[in-house]
C-alpha cells in the first residue's frame, strides 16, 4: 500500500511538472509599427500652447499610413519608407522640410534604410538638394550595388534615378524653425523622424531621416545612416531606429548592440533596449532613445531623455501616442 502511494504521488508529480515544462505558446502580432519624431530632454512647459496636440496630431497622421499599408498586407519595407517620406514633408519635425541647420546655416540631411529579411541597406549622408531623402536611401539599397553613397555623388544618383530634386531653400522654415528653435534650446534640439515595421509576412524593416545636430560642423555625419548605430533590421531579431546624439549611437554601435544582446544572449527586446539606452549610454551621459519592434511584434519605446514624440500599432488593437517619458 506504501508503495502504491508513492507511486501514485511520483506519477502525479510528474506529470504536474511536465505540464510546467509546456511553454506559453509565442503571442505573435500580425503585424506591428512603431514611429517616432525625436527624443530630448524636454519638458510641458517648453511648449506652447497647442504644440503638443500639434505634434501627436501628426505622429498619428504619419501612424495612420503605416497601420494602413501593413493591414492591406503591404511590406514592412513600404511602411517605413511611406511614414518617413511623411514626416519629412511635415516642417515640424528634423528631417526633410524643417531639417535644422549646421553651423554655417546650411541643410545637410542623413537618412537610411534596412530590410531585415536579407539585411540589404541603403543610406545616404550630408545632401542639401533631396526632397525625400529616405525614398534615396532605398534607391541607394535597391538600384545601386552600394550601401552608403554622401554628397554631390549621392545627389547625382537621386537626380539620375528621378527622385525630386529642390533648392535648398526648400528646407528653410523660418517661423517654426525660430520657434522650435527657442521652445528646445535648451532641450537638446530634437526632432529626427524613424519607423520600424513588421508585416504580415513577418519581414522587420528600419528607416531614419534626419537634419543631424543644430550647429553641426560641416561635413559632419550622424548615427542615422549608420547601419547598426542609428539603424538596423534583422528579421532574426528585431527592426531598430534611434534618436539622440548620434556621436554616442555610433560609438556604442547601438541599434546592433540592442539586437546582438537578443541574438547571442536570448534577451528579449525590452530588456535589451534598456540595458543599452538606460545602462551603457546612461553611465557616459549619451542621451537618447530608440524605438523597436521584434519578429513577434512585441514593441519597445525607450529613452534616458524626458521625452520622445513616439507612437505605434499593433494588429491586435492597442495603440499610442506619447511625447513625455
Ligand atoms: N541622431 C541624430 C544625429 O546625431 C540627431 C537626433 O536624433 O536628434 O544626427
Amino acid at each position: 500500500m506504501r508503495y502504491l502511494i508513492i507511486l501514485v504521488f511520483l506519477v502525479f508529480y510528474a506529470c504536474d511538472s511536465a505540464q510546467n515544462k509546456v511553454q506559453e505558446p509565442v503571442k505573435r502580432e500580425k503585424w506591428a509599427i512603431a514611429i517616432h519624431g525625436g527624443a530630448g530632454n524636454i519638458r510641458p512647459e517648453d511648449f506652447k500652447e497647442g504644440e503638443v496636440e500639434l505634434y501627436e496630431k501628426e505622429l498619428k497622421a504619419a501612424l495612420e499610413i503605416g497601420k494602413r499599408v501593413l493591414s492591406e498586407g503591404g511590406s514592412s519595407l513600404d511602411a517605413v519608407e511611406r511614414v518617413v517620406r511623411y514626416l519629412e514633408d511635415c516642417p515640424l519635425f528634423n528631417a526633410g522640410k524643417g531639417a535644422v541647420f549646421t553651423h554655417d546655416g546650411r541643410n545637410e540631411l542623413d537618412a537610411a534604410i534596412m530590410d531585415g529579411r536579407d539585411l540589404n541597406a541603403g543610406t545616404i549622408a550630408g545632401v542639401g538638394d533631396i526632397k525625400n531623402p529616405i525614398s534615396v536611401a532605398r534607391m541607394v539599397m535597391e538600384q545601386s550595388p552600394h550601401v552608403m553613397m554622401v554628397g554631390k555623388g549621392a545627389s547625382k544618383f537621386a537626380k539620375e534615378h528621378g527622385a525630386e530634386i529642390v533648392d535648398s531653400s526648400y528646407f528653410y522654415t523660418e517661423r517654426r524653425w525660430k520657434s522650435l528653435q527657442k521652445a528646445l534650446e535648451k532641450a537638446g534640439k530634437m526632432g529626427t523622424v524613424g519607423c520600424v515595421a513588421l508585416d504580415q509576412n513577418g519581414n522587420l524593416a528600419a528607416a531614419t531621416s534626419t537634419g543631424g545636430m543644430t550647429n553641426k560642423m560641416y561635413g559632419r555625419v550622424g548615427d542615422v545612416p549608420i547601419i547598426g548605430a542609428g539603424t538596423y533590421a534583422n528579421n532574426k531579431t528585431c527592426a531598430l531606429s534611434a534618436t539622440g546624439h548620434g556621436e554616442y549611437f555610433i560609438r556604442y554601435t547601438v541599434t546592433h548592440d540592442i539586437s546582438a544582446l537578443m541574438e547571442y544572449k536570448g534577451m528579449s527586446l525590452q530588456k535589451a533596449a534598456e540595458k543599452v539606452i538606460n545602462d551603457k549610454l546612461e553611465k557616459v551621459d549619451g542621451r537618447g532613445g530608440v524605438i523597436g519592434v521584434d519578429k513577434n511584434g512585441n514593441i519597445a519605446l525607450v529613452m534616458n531623455t524626458t521625452g520622445m514624440f513616439r507612437a505605434f500599432a499593433k494588429a491586435s488593437g492597442e495603440e499610442g501616442v506619447s511625447v513625455f517619458r
